[in-house]
């Protein structure tokens, strides 16, 4: 399964293909939206939709009007936490190619990959409405602004494109980058996901981040009100990390005010750091069971208009060591489903404002 497919569980099954007339129609006026995070087509609520949280598939469909996908775009970047100017070695939990189906293909242009990733996706689903073009592995704003802008431009003179998701550092954003971004934001729809992982600095610093809590603060704050949706990446069970350590993260992205956030459980891919401390039996890994409970009880204290772009995560049979439950993506989002419908509760029940 392609990770950047967006999982919907409680979609609505069966929806007529539309023509591809239509499709280019729809895609000429979607494209013509601006980027307002909050600029929603349909104002229903998830929760008068009869959602238990802010689903993305849902969040996508009110902002466009149709079912958009995204498209995982491999733009040949490299990590300042590999290359030596922050660090070496990467993240302990990092394999790029296991994080991005982009990166596990032969290397092609911007244009052809959005043309395979719509080949692919097609297969899945008949009526996608647009998609965006997800730079995805590696850290996406880590070049200089020409080059990006060159790369982001090719991505949007696409038909089908529809906005841009970049994933970042957050210590990769100089006043020009979020200049560019925000240029961008003003004409189409574009997210920027910096990986948060933990509030914790003791806990990034295990993990090799190169960066402190404080740096992840300072780019939101210099990325708001630059008009794209600003987003989190999460990692619940890292090792060493307590229930309530993950709790006081939860309400660290409330209190951040995050437009959007990616929750993952702790996974381990081969030919990593964690691989090799959890071959030493250093590393425990959450069961299922655990892992639901934490996600419900981390959703519980988000703002209930933070949007949840991911609940779940895995790697490819092939790159995956553990645990492995994850990779039963239809039996995780059932339990996920059950656990709310038993704890009769939803995202925000605990935010406190
Ligand atoms: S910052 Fe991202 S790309 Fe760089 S090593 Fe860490 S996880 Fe990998």
């Amino acid at each position: 399964m392609d990770p950047c497919a967006t999982n919907e569980p409680g979609r609505v099954r069966g929806s007529p293909a539309i023509s591809e007339l239509d499709l280019e129609m729809r895609i000429l006026s979607l494209r013509n939206l601006t980027s307002n995070p909050v600029g929603w087509v349909n104002s229903m609520s998830w929760r008068d939709a009869g959602y238990r949280y802010s689903e993305y598939n849902f969040f996508l469909r009110q902002r466009f009007g149709g079912r958009i996908q995204r498209i995982s775009i491999d733009g040949g970047f490299t990590c300042p936490n590999r290359d030596g100017s922050i660090g070496t070695g990467g993240c302990a939990f990092c394999n790029n190619r296991s994080f991005s189906p982009s990166r596990r293909m032969v290397r092609a242009g911007i244009t052809e990959q959005i043309d395979r990733g719509m080949d692919r996706l097609r297969l899945r689903y008949r009526n996608c409405a647009g998609y965006i073009a997800y730079f995805q592995p590696a850290t996406n704003t880590y070049a200089p602004v020409e080059r990006l802008r060159w790369l982001y431009e090719e991505a949007l003179r696409h038909p089908h494109i529809v906005g841009l998701a970049i994933g970042t550092r957050c210590d990769c954003v100089p006043p020009p980058v979020l200049h560019l971004l925000q240029e961008i934001a003003e004409r189409t729809y574009l997210s920027v996901e910096y990986g948060l992982q933990t509030m914790h600095n003791p806990t990034l610093a295990w993990m090799n981040r190169g960066h402190n809590h404080d740096s992840f603060i300072d780019a939101v704050q210099r990325s708001r009100g630059l008009g794209f949706s600003i987003g989190a990446h999460v990692i619940l069970g890292l090792p060493g990390e307590s229930h309530d350590d993950m709790m006081a993260t939860a309400r660290e992205v409330g209190r951040l005010h995050l437009d959007a956030v990616k929750i993952h459980n702790l996974y381990v891919a081969k030919d990593t750091r964690l691989a090799d401390a959890f071959a030493a039996g250093e590393v425990p890994l959450m069961s299922l069971a655990e892992y639901v409970t934490t996600l419900v009880d981390f959703l519980e204290w988000l703002p209930p208009d933070c949007v949840i772009e991911r609940t779940f995560s895995n790697a490819p049979a092939d790159y995956l060591l553990g645990p492995a439950w994850c990779l039963n993506r239809g039996a995780v989002r059932d339990a996920i489903r059950a656990e709310f419908e038993r704890r009769e509760t939803w995202q925000g029940r605990k935010f406190l404002g």
